[in-house]
């Protein structure tokens, strides 16, 4: 009996023993593979959704097969002039958010504006990484990038939107629910006048995909993946560097991967300096790697920003490509340069002080020629209307006709075509008058 009764104890604590071994190794077994999932979802490499999208998109929309045809023949006859000026893209970035990790910060957000506006510059401080073979015709493509200053009603704006959404995560490049408010993402601005940047928890295993141009203007954006955006906050290496972003408003700016999509030789990405190449990268070639498309050194252009290198191995834009892309913004997003994104609303806030009521200051220099500042104080956010009338009544200038923000504000009017003379300017909130001061124009 004691011996049957010690050995059944044995027994139990045995078996309890197999079973917390077991239960604490599945557990680490779990833990340990959740945590890789989470920390490193991509790390079988990199992988744009951008030629699925695509494909996709020109099935549900037939005319945009026909427009990339017409786009493409105007690629490859464009020829880059001789004197360019920068051109800034208005930028809005949309963030899509289920948990408050997701919803990231702007310093994130501002890192990778940052990083878009050295990379398209060559000013990235490692293009010293660039093989010395390609120095040459790594590129500036002067294309740079200002979160918009102004909304699409011309209100003004951080250049940011925030939206939570029940959606735990964005399935894929198949997954249009991101560019609709009414599905749980958000309303895409206008393309024509907006990059517009969604970040989101992007499932399907992508980094980020976007839409060529011409196709549908209510998905012509960039969906990215919010732990591969930016360079701080909850970035997640190897693909912490911004480089997604990149690659994919390369993408935006009718860029190919540098492959060509296809895995042999003859598929190519319609850029003459860039090598042909078998297919996509992935980790981080030591230099000089060759493919059967390029046998010899230099081998294939790896730290190509097009290709799926990580994103501490890319590292330049070739000239070939800054035409292409510099083709797109001449043609198919010509309207960008027209754009009043990156300019502030005219009205220029001097103080964050909160006044206590609404009033207007007298307007220096007086008399004026050929302009004069105007100061006045809203004390809570209000619909602000400033005009200039002539001595009959009649509006001369409205100076301001726009929700602001509390705070001191000043506004420059300029007499342009005016005659000399004696005019009025009124202040009004929400329709109701709050001050009229005289100014005298000589000319
Ligand atoms: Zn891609």
């Amino acid at each position: 009996m004691k011996n049957f009764k010690k050995s059944g104890i044995n027994l139990f604590i045995f078996l309890i023993a197999i079973a917390a071994v077991f239960l604490l190794g599945s557990s680490l077994i779990s833990t340990g593979s959740n945590d890789s999932i989470s920390l490193y979802p991509h790390s079988n490499g990199r992988t744009c959704g951008t030629v699925e999208f695509n494909e996709l998109q020109m099935k549900q929309h037939p005319e945009f097969r026909i427009n990339r045809t017409r786009i493409e023949e105007f690629a490859k006859n464009y020829s880059m002039p001789q004197n360019r000026s920068v051109i800034t893209i208005p930028v809005v970035v949309h963030v899509v958010y289920n948990t408050q990790q997701q919803n990231i910060s702007e310093t994130q957000i501002l890192s990778q504006i940052d990083v878009l506006n050295q990379d398209y510059a060559r000013l990235n401080s490692d293009t010293t990484q660039t093989p010395e073979v390609w120095k040459p015709i790594g590129a500036n493509s002067q294309i740079q990038f200002c979160l918009a200053q102004r909304d699409p009603s011309g209100n003004q704006t951080s250049g940011i939107t925030r939206t939570q959404t029940s959606i735990t995560e964005f399935t894929g490049s198949n997954d249009q629910r991101i560019f609709f408010t009414a599905q749980g993402g958000q309303d895409i601005w206008d393309r024509d006048r907006y990059l517009n940047i969604y970040v989101c928890n992007l499932g399907g295993g992508l980094l980020g995909f976007a839409q060529f141009p011409g196709g549908n203007p209510q998905t012509d954006a960039t969906v990215n993946l919010y732990t591969a955006f930016g360079t701080t906050g909850v970035v997640q290496p190897p693909y912490d560097k911004g480089r997604t972003v990149t690659h994919e408003v390369g993408h935006w700016f009718n860029l190919f991967h540098i492959w060509g999509d296809e895995p042999d030789c003859n598929q190519d990405d319609e850029v003459s300096d860039t090598p042909l190449q078998g297919n996509s990268s992935s980790g981080c070639f030591t230099f000089p790697h060759t493919d059967a498309c390029q046998p010899n050194s230099p081998g294939i252009m790896f730290m190509n920003y097009m290709d799926y290198s990580n994103d501490a191995c890319m590292n330049l834009f070739t000239q070939g490509q800054s035409t292409r892309m510099n083709a797109a913004l001449n043609g198919p997003r010509a309207s960008l340069l027209n754009s009043n994104g990156c300019i502030p609303v005219g009205i220029i806030p001097i103080s964050n002080e909160i006044p206590t009521e609404f009033s207007m200051g007298q307007n220096y220099p007086n008399p004026f020629n050929p302009s004069t500042s105007i100061k006045f104080s809203v004390p809570k956010a209000s619909f602000i209307t400033l005009a200039v009338y002539d001595v009959s009544g009649k509006i001369v200038k409205t100076l301001v006709n726009e929700n602001v923000n509390a705070g001191i504000y000043k506004v420059d009017f300029s007499a342009g075509d005016l005659a000399s003379g004696i005019y009025f300017y009124s202040l009004y909130t929400e329709g109701r008058l709050i001050d009229t001061k005289k100014l005298m124009l000589i000319k």
